[in-house]
């Protein structure tokens, strides 16, 4: 197809951080791209994740942590420095640590992740257009892909990239049956909060980081009355220190493959962390730079046991809370107003002026149900695209363009993210990043791991 047909080098569906930071890559990239990034948000750079309006929304790790740019891990601090600076979040002086130390609130990480990419588009012979609209459908020709947008619009590209984020578990058709994402609150709309009667009891399903946005979010509203979170293991996420380095054990050793041999080993270190008054987050964190390799090398089976016997405990160690936030979460529980049982959801029994949930408390044979004036479902993430209610997933799948991932968890894909079909054969056009590619990597969803896709994927398309 002669190139002036096109109407961009390069698609990229979806501008939450995946889609931004790949089209930052591809501006600093020498050369004349148009790139398109079609995302129905106003604005790129924020997803779900960094459309935070509220301050106490705050990233799960420092800023010495979340940089954008793996070339410079301080990135974010010398952003935030400026930030400040200039009279940016002014709530920061209440906190008396370095700057590189601080907790940003998730609504202003995103606008450091638009800064850059205006910095990028301002510098660059390449062009980075927005259209605003969602993707329905995806053809794949010899030359080109071409999508479809929900306007009927149809645009053509030579590579398109599926940068679609996370899909939310309450919007998937199984969980909306059961009237259950009707029923329940955002854990994140602050202002849907204050119509709940403050002293009222709130029913939150699930325990991890949103479910700790979503206590931020009621006492901000001014809830003041008990909350009762049900998750099926009743773990707490642990709060984020700032451990000091370890030796990084793993690459010392590369045999320790099987999730029991790893597991074994690092509960030992941990031991001899504690042992030595170390903070036994100090060697959990050097495993972190392994989990990709390990799962990839990890047979179906290991993976499963991982999945079965080590993710609630990984989620729960590795995915750390802000300490803020924690720190709300230890006082509600210290003061009796917040409880964390172990049980798992069973459905919604009726919902009027409250709403009345069915659980199973761990080691019961027997359902309960339990009321409370309004529910939160902090439950979690749809990865499997056969579950989707989504437009382009359902048409990806139903072309044979995309298969499931390892163990269902998102797509298919090869190393450098150009998907597989239904039959396993590698794409020449099509791409993704980010969570879509959970099965392939496991963590492939934080800043860092999108940040660092973002670039190898951006050097790929330009080579293409
Ligand atoms: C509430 C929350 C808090 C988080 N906090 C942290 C944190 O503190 N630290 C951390 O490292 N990570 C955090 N994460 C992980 C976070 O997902 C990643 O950091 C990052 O946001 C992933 O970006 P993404 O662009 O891949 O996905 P998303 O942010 O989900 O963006 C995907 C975008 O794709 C768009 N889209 C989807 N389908 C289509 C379509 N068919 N057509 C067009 N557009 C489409 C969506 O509108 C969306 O804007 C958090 C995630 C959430 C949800």
């Amino acid at each position: 197809m002669s190139e002036s047909l096109r109407d961009a080098d390069v698609l990229i569906i979806g501008g939450g951080l995946s889609g931004t930071m790949l089209a930052v890559q591809l501006l600093r990239l020498p050369g004349q791209r148009q790139i398109r990034v079609i995302e129905p948000r106003a604005e790129l750079g924020r997803g779900e994740a960094y459309s935070a309006v509220e301050l106490g929304h705050t990233l799960n790790g420092n800023a010495a942590r979340m940089s954008v740019d793996p070339d410079n891990p301080d990135d974010l601090t010398e952003w935030l420095t400026d930030y400040i600076g200039a009279g940016g979040w002014l709530e920061s002086a209440e906190q008396a640590v370095p700057i590189s130390e601080l907790f940003p609130p998730r609504g202003i990480f995103g606008v450091y992740a638009q800064q850059r990419l205006a910095e990028a588009k301002a510098r660059s012979a390449s062009t980075v257009e927005h259209v605003r609209a969602e993707v329905v459908d995806l053809q794949v020709e010899d030359a080109a892909t071409v999508v479809t947008l929900d306007n009927g619009r149809q645009l053509r590209g030579a590579f398109a990239v599926l940068a679609t984020g996370m899909f939310p578990a309450a919007r998937t058709p199984q969980t909306e049956s059961s009237g259950l994402n009707a029923a329940a609150v955002d854990p994140w709309d602050v202002q849907a909060m204050t119509h709940i009667d403050p002293q009222a009891t709130v029913l939150i399903i699930g325990s991890g980081l949103t479910m700790v946005d979503a206590v931020v979010s009621l006492e901000q509203a001014g809830h003041r009355g008990p909350i009762e979170i049900f998750s099926r293991h009743g773990l707490l996420p642990h709060v984020r220190r700032q451990p000091p380095s370890w030796v990084d054990f793993l690459a010392a050793d590369p045999g320790l493959r099987s999730p029991r041999q790893l597991l074994r080993e690092v509960r030992r270190q941990c031991r001899i962390a504690l042992h030595e008054g170390i903070d036994w987050q100090a060697p959990l964190d050097t495993v972190r730079a392994h989990i990709g390799r390990l799962w990839s090398q990890a047979s179906e089976r290991e993976k499963r046991q991982f999945v079965r016997h080590v993710r609630p405990w990984w989620e729960s160690h590795h995915h750390r809370s802000p300490p803020l936030s924690a720190q709300l979460v230890a006082r509600l529980q210290g003061e009796g107003r917040l409880r964390i049982q172990a049980a798992s959801f069973k459905g919604l029994v009726t919902v009027d002026e409250r709403v009345t949930i069915a659980v199973r408390r761990r080691g019961e044979q027997g359902i309960t149900q339990v009321s409370g004036a309004a529910l939160i479902n902090s439950s979690g993430i749809e990865y499997d695209w056969r579950r989707v209610a989504r437009p382009l997933p359902q048409q990806l799948l139903k072309r044979g363009l995309i298969r499931p991932g390892p163990l269902a968890l998102g797509i298919a894909a090869d190393a450098s993210g150009a998907v597989l079909d239904a039959q396993g054969h590698v794409s020449r056009r099509l791409f993704a990043m980010g969570p879509p590619l959970r099965g392939m990597w496991w963590e492939s969803t934080a800043v860092t791991d999108v940040a660092i896709q973002a670039k190898a994927l951006a050097y790929k398309l330009a080579k293409l």
